[in-house]
């Protein structure tokens, strides 16, 4: 048996940000030339390419290449970029692709030691300045390097170059973020690069790679308390083994650990570790095969821990977040949590505070923008095991994904969520059957036709009259009728402008459950208000799309089926739609069926194009013709 064999002394991996055409790839060219760091022949390649173009040496064309190379698969691993000073080893992680690359931000470079910030000196931050630099701190990166690029431009003047320097300070101070330099440099010309610059003999600092040279080496993580997520267990020779990395601490033969999910306590017996001999002992960064004693079966996504020593158990948790998805996050949507090995549904309960980009300023909103950063409540069906995001460590370094295991958020989790006084906590559950399943058992998908007209336009006839079109079409559709509403889910509310607003919360509420088991709802209330419309559109999310039946006035009031204008004509109702309470038309509805002029039945077959048109599959469009 041999004692713990430690990892080699891994490359530090740094990782370079900096809005777009700030010097990003100029530098990374740079950095790999000034430090040897490039095969034979490259550069050579890049001075005749900067030379057919007429252009002075264009290093950026550097990654261009590597980039294709990554594309037709040459190089190995497409997102990382050795490179070395002296025997140090340094890897760039980087992706091809803006939104590749912000998506291994928040997983590739979570093990990123240090960073650099790439600024234009000459044009000052700009929005992906800001938005990196956001997510520099929601990664916890905690050595940011700030290179002050393209001095040439300001003619390397000390006076402009501080006036830089200052405005970058205060930015990254809004942030929290204390940068460990602040270096003046020209990547395209190679000042304060590799080799200290003749042109700012005023800066006495270090160059970027002694900068770089100066970033401690990845921690040591064996000295905190043990965290092992069970990646699997395997059975062999009548043996069983829990299997899974380190992530911090070390586990010795003898150990007590707890199995998290079930609390039991367990001894290690043995320690296996590929290629080598069974060990006494193993530390973090490794991958082993424990045996245990008694015999327990954790599940993968289960932790263990020393008994003195657990995670945080919450069922609701605070959560920092930079969304990633075309489409906003809102409230009440279901995601699923990745924490190392282990994934657990989960529902957005609330939104805390929103990220305002041009000042930093925090906000209340009912969404989350693409790329946008905010603070959430996550609320899962049963306490989650996890320790709060510590910088420089995987600890709490949550990653949403949706159903297709797309990975649409980073998010850190800050710690158990407070629930207000006298609030009840509520755990929404998320269903495990997506959307598409749904839509493709039934050819279609589910969505919300919301009609909006005023009292007597019709809304009634044709939403039923479609509802029968519908469904003998074999769509599943059902309506929602203002009301048939009242006299149930809403029968406690009046027509005050409250009162209509929940009786429309309600029904856009339903409507959504509705959708999400896969239903064409057609709702039909008057939703005089463009704001509760609004509101219904919020709610509803994904599939809602306003309809106007566009009746006017004096023909609703000519056909007056329930005899309300006149009883509003004649003062025994008050605060009547049209009459002596506003209708707000939609400006730029997602359909408007004018009624006046043609037959009932030929409107309604408009509504049932649009709707089929909108909601089955292309597939099953096919089968049906
Ligand atoms: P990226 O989008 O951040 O990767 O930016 P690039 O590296 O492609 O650079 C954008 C443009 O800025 C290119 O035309 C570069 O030649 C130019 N550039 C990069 N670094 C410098 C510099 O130090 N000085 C000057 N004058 N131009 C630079």
């Amino acid at each position: 048996m041999s004692e713990t064999l430690l990892p080699r002394a891994a490359a530090t991996p740094i990782v370079i940000v900096g809005h777009v055409d700030h010097g990003k790839s100029t530098l990374i060219g740079r950095l790999l030339h000034d430090t040897d760091s490039l095969p034979e022949g490259r550069v050579a390649q890049i001075i005749e390419s900067s030379r057919k173009r007429g252009l002075q040496v264009e290093w950026s064309f550097l990654l261009d290449s590597l980039q294709i190379e990554r594309d037709q698969g040459v190089t190995v691993d497409s997102t990382r970029i050795p490179f070395h000073l002296g025997t140090r080893q340094f890897v760039i992680v980087d992706a091809p692709g803006h939104r590749q690359f912000l998506r291994n931000m928040i997983t590739g470079a979570a093990d990123a030691e240090a960073a650099v910030l790439v600024i234009d000196a000459a044009e000052g931050a700009q929005e992906q300045t800001r938005r990196h630099a956001m997510l520099l701190r929601l990664i916890g990166i905690r050595h940011v390097i700030v290179l002050m690029n393209k001095v040439d431009l300001l003619d390397y003047d000390a006076e402009r170059i501080a006036a830089c320097e200052r405005a970058t300070g205060a930015l990254l101070d809004k942030l929290g973020i204390t940068a460990a330099l602040f270096v003046p440099a020209s990547a395209r010309e190679g000042d304060n690069i590799a080799a200290r610059s003749e042109r700012m003999a005023w800066y006495t600092g270090p160059t970027l790679t002694e900068a770089l040279d100066a970033v401690p080496a990845p921690s040591s993580r064996a000295d905190l308390p043990l965290r092992l997520p069970v990646q699997d267990v395997y059975r062999f020779d009548n043996r069983r083994y829990v299997v899974g990395r380190i992530e911090r601490g070390r586990v010795r033969v003898g150990d007590p650990l707890v199995i998290g999910s079930h609390g039991t306590v367990a001894r290690v017996a043995a320690i296996e570790s590929w290629h080598t001999a069974p060990q006494i002992s193993a530390v973090a960064g490794q991958s082993v095969a424990l045996v245990l004693e008694p015999d327990v079966i954790p599940d993968r996504g289960d932790l263990l821990h020393p008994p003195g020593d657990a995670p945080v158990r919450a069922a609701r948790i605070r959560t920092r977040l930079f969304w990633l998805r075309q489409e906003p996050l809102r409230v009440g949507e279901s995601l699923r949590l990745r924490l190392s090995t282990a994934e657990h549904a989960v529902t957005v309960v609330s939104i805390d505070s929103v990220v305002k980009l041009d000042d930093l300023t925090e906000h209340p909103s009912d969404h989350v923008p693409p790329e946008g950063f905010a603070e959430i409540t996550l609320a899962a069906s049963e306490a989650i095991l996890f320790d709060p995001f510590l910088p420089g460590t995987t600890d709490g370094r949550g990653v949403l994904v949706d159903r297709h295991q797309r990975i649409v958020g980073g998010a850190p989790l800050i710690g158990p969520a407070q629930i207000a006084e006298g609030a009840r906590a509520i755990h929404p559950t998320g269903s495990t059957l997506s959307p598409w399943d749904r839509a493709q058992a039934r050819g279609h998908r589910g969505a919300v036709f919301w009609l909006t007209g005023l009292s007597g336009s019709g809304k009634s006839t044709l939403a039923r009259g479609a509802e029968t079109a519908l469904f003998a079409e074999g769509i599943d559709v059902a309506v929602l009728d203002g009301d048939t509403l009242r006299a149930g889910l809403c029968a406690d509310l009046g027509f005050s402008d409250a009162d209509r607003r929940e009786n429309i919360r309600r029904a856009a509420s339903v409507a959504r459950i509705m959708a999400e088991t896969g239903q064409v709802v057609i709702v039909a209330l008057i939703s005089p208000l463009a704001a509760d419309r609004a509101m219904a559109r919020e709610i509803v999310g994904e599939g809602f799309e306003d309809v106007f039946v566009d009746t006017s006035l004096d023909q609703c009031e000519a056909r007056d089926p329930k005899g309300l204008y006149a009883a509003a004509r004649a003062g025994r109702i008050t605060g009547f739609t049209g009459i002596d309470a506003p209708y707000e038309p939609p400006a730029n509805p997602d359909l408007r069926l004018a009624t006046g002029a043609e037959a009932t039945g030929e409107t309604i077959a408009r509504l049932v194009r649009h709707i089929t048109g909108a909601v089955v599959l292309a597939d099953a469009a096919r089968r049906r013709s």
